[in-house]
């Protein structure tokens, strides 16, 4: 995170979107990722995109869908999700961050081909935790033999918010295809409306460009299986953030469009153009009706979805180095936990960010985050990074472990790592 100049680059913002009104040469092209395929993404995202019209692109990794949708979506929701239009991509088996791993190749490869074994043609690809090298991009770059091959790899860095640098990537798209720029948006404890919408603002006001969102859970902290991280949006939320790329798609020239549509595209993006009558939406709107009003209030937004307690246990994929997934189930091996990196010792506001990795054949019952021997949050569901807050207000050091549970009952644990934490007040 720079966040350098931060009360500078607010102002500035805040005085930039005064002008939003005035016309882009290069239209703002905003790409709705949706990462790591939870349930949450065909009961709430899908039919809130189909009511303003607009397609995204949602990255899943193949290992945790199932027949059944649990936590994370059936195969049958992610053939729903392409048959109606929206764009799925790869995003490794079992979310492995590619840089560590043994085996990228596979953890790529056996993606792309389970996903085409289910009939998903999935060509846009998005680093598990943002994380790549050049080794790692030229396995993307290499493609997959018969499995097809990605055009495109999306990282999660590039464009700041508040942005200063880099507030949209150049259109039309010149750039490196397998190290796509993302929104680096960090908000601890959930994205907001107000952020994004500000961000989509600024791209414009820069002068247009290609702006990729990434969120994961769609859905309210504590309900059912959401999971409470920095990317994480409330319903209400995203309903906010699409009513105004639609309410403001001509005055602002704000297209939405999937990753594939972007890399892909075989001439310019054009500003939509002005409904041509009262009660048609603007030009990207696909004939759904516009959304007018305060947007996302709450009240617009349909009910939550009751969580799918009932729904038999998933059983998660073989680690990577399965050849692919469509091999019978392996017998439940013993979980293990480990930490991706030890966890960063983040001076500011006394916030330490955990990142396990979680291998759990019989699938996972509850995961644990322990400070100094105490647990301090506890999550049944994947994605499993975490961030806890101190709430001492001096700088002290912490032993922090990890401790997994799988549907067995078995038990493993990171052995503890020391870090230093500063206080809050810093
Ligand atoms: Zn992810």
């Amino acid at each position: 995170m720079r966040r350098k100049l931060l009360t500078a680059a607010v102002a500035a913002l805040a005085s930039a979107s005064l002008a939003t009104a005035a016309s882009a040469a290069t239209p703002t092209v905003v790409t709705l990722g949706f990462d790591d395929g939870t349930a949450d993404h065909v009961t709430e995202v899908l039919p809130l995109l189909e009511k303003y019209g607009f397609k995204a692109t949602f990255f899943v990794n193949s290992g945790r869908i199932g027949a059944d949708r649990g936590p994370y979506m059936s195969w049958d929701d992610l053939q729903t999700l392409q048959a109606r239009g929206q764009e799925v991509g790869g995003h490794t088996v079992n979310h492995t961050n590619l840089v560590t791993s043994a085996t990228p190749q596979d953890d790529v490869c056996a993606d792309l081909a389970t996903l085409k074994a289910h009939g998903i043609a999935a060509t846009s690809f998005a680093y598990p935790y943002g994380a790549w090298n050049a080794t790692v991009k030229s396995v993307l770059e290499g493609g997959c033999g018969s499995a097809g091959a990605y055009t495109s790899a999306r990282t999660t860095q590039g464009i700041d918010y508040p942005c200063t640098d880099s507030c949209a990537m150049p259109l039309p798209f010149v750039s490196d295809p397998f190290r796509t720029d993302a929104l680096q948006y960090m908000s601890v404890g959930g994205a907001s409306a107000a952020d994004l919408i500000n961000a989509i603002r600024s791209a414009h006001d820069a002068g247009g460009g290609w702006l990729p969102l990434v969120l994961h859970g769609v859905c309210t902290a504590g309900v059912g299986f959401c999971d409470d991280d920095d990317y994480r949006l409330d319903p209400a939320g995203l309903e906010t953030v699409l009513a105004f790329l639609k309410d403001n798609a001509v005055s602002g020239c704000y297209l939405v469009r999937t990753t594939a549509q972007v890399v892909g595209a075989a001439t310019p993006f054009a500003c939509p153009s002005p409904p041509p009558g009262p009660s048609a939406p603007p030009g990207d709107g696909g004939g759904t009706p516009a959304f007018i009003g305060g947007g996302g209030g709450g009240g617009a937004a349909a009910p939550p979805t009751p969580p799918a307690a009932a729904a038999p246990p998933t059983v998660e994929a073989p680690p990577a180095v399965a050849e692919t997934s469509q091999a019978a189930p392996a017998p439940p091996a013993a979980p293990s936990v480990r930490l991706l990196a030890a966890p960063r010792k983040l001076l500011a506001k006394g916030i330490v960010r955990f990142r396990p990795v979680v291998v759990a054949a019989a699938g996972v019952a509850g995961i644990e985050y322990l400070v100094n021997g105490k647990v301090v949050r506890r999550w049944s569901a994947g994605p499993y990074a975490r961030v806890w807050k101190t709430t001492s207000k001096r700088a002290r050091a912490a032993r922090l472990s990890v401790r997994v549970t799988d549907r067995l009952g078995r038990v493993a644990s990171v052995p503890e790592v020391t870090v230093r934490i500063a206080g809050r007040r810093h």
